[in-house]
């Protein structure tokens, strides 16, 4: 069946009316769920996976917020308390807490926040999962006068999806390392497809942001990365430099991780090697 503008659905995992990390200025994040990377140091391994209808966290929920109905978990959002006991009995990096939404009503939630935002930011999970969606809503987002920004760790060919890239006013990579053999490692994925991004988008002028973070326990692999990324950029984006911090990472990924946040120093030092290649609008967050 062809999905027009008006049934088709996303599944987003939640909206944020006001956010000042989502990009400049005040914005409404929206984050969608489902995403082709596993990073070790994610913080919100539920926006992995589709809830596979197992059940297991139907039994923890203190507010009966959760139903089996015909083999699928059903949410009921006006009893749930947002305690996310759900969240952390899943195993299967999932949620209940999933609303297939239309293009329409996403709208609507953004449209009370509209006087008091300068645009939305899309995220994840990772939203490009969904680039048809993003481009019906883009393009309803922009008759109301606002700016569509994505966050992304660049996984799809942003090629592939040049109607989109018009109406996008600007994109948030993550490059989280630059040897394959690494991000493979890190992500579970190639980072083939996000350095053809990353170049793409530099040749359109829709790159706002890199992101990189800055690990404790990988030093070779913070420099090489940042050293790369910043002959690649130059003075034509931002780049920042996250410092990585354990909190909310999965149990077993903090093994590898550690459970310390990376050094001010060793952030000080990458970001003067980032300014020396080239990459002066290199910042640490
Ligand atoms: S959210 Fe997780 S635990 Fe709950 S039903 Fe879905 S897969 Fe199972
Ligand atoms: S967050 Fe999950 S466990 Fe908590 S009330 Fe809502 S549905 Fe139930």
């Amino acid at each position: 069946m062809l999905l027009t503008a008006e049934s088709m659905k996303a599944p987003v995992n939640k909206i944020i009316s006001f956010s000042n990390v989502d990009g400049p200025g005040n914005r409404t994040s929206i984050f969608f769920q489902g995403c082709p990377f596993k990073c070790w140091y994610c913080h919100n391994p539920e926006t992995i996976h589709r809830c596979n209808n197992c059940g297991a966290c139907l039994e923890t929920c203190p507010a009966s917020a959760l139903s089996m109905i015909d083999g699928k978990v059903v949410w009921d959002k006006e009893k749930c308390v947002d305690c996310d006991t759900c969240i952390h009995t899943c195993k299967f990096m999932a949620s209940p807490k999933i609303e297939e939404l239309e293009v329409a009503e996403v709208i609507e939630r953004i449209m009370p926040n509209r006087p008091f935002i300068r645009g939305i930011t899309v995220s994840g999970g990772e939203c490009m999962l969904h680039a048809e969606f993003l481009k019906e809503l883009f393009r309803e987002v922009k008759k109301m006068g606002l700016t569509c920004l994505i966050d992304s760790n660049g996984s799809i060919d942003f090629s592939k999806h040049e109607e989109l890239m018009e109406l996008c006013d600007g994109v948030m990579l993550d490059v989280k390392a630059y040897d394959p053999v690494f991000h493979e490692a890190l992500c579970a994925h190639s980072n083939h497809r996000t350095l053809n991004n990353l170049h793409y988008l530099l040749s359109i002028n829709k790159l706002l942001e890199v992101r990189t973070v800055i690990l404790p326990n990988y030093p070779e692999e913070n420099l090489q990365t940042v050293t790369h990324v910043s002959e690649i950029i130059l003075d034509k984006c931002d780049y920042k430099l996250l410092k990585y911090r354990p909190f909310g990472v999965r149990e077993e990924a903090l093994d590898k991780m550690g459970r310390i946040i990376a050094s001010d120093e060793e952030c000080k030092r990458l970001r003067e090697i980032a300014i020396s290649k080239g990459a002066i609008r290199t910042i640490i967050v």
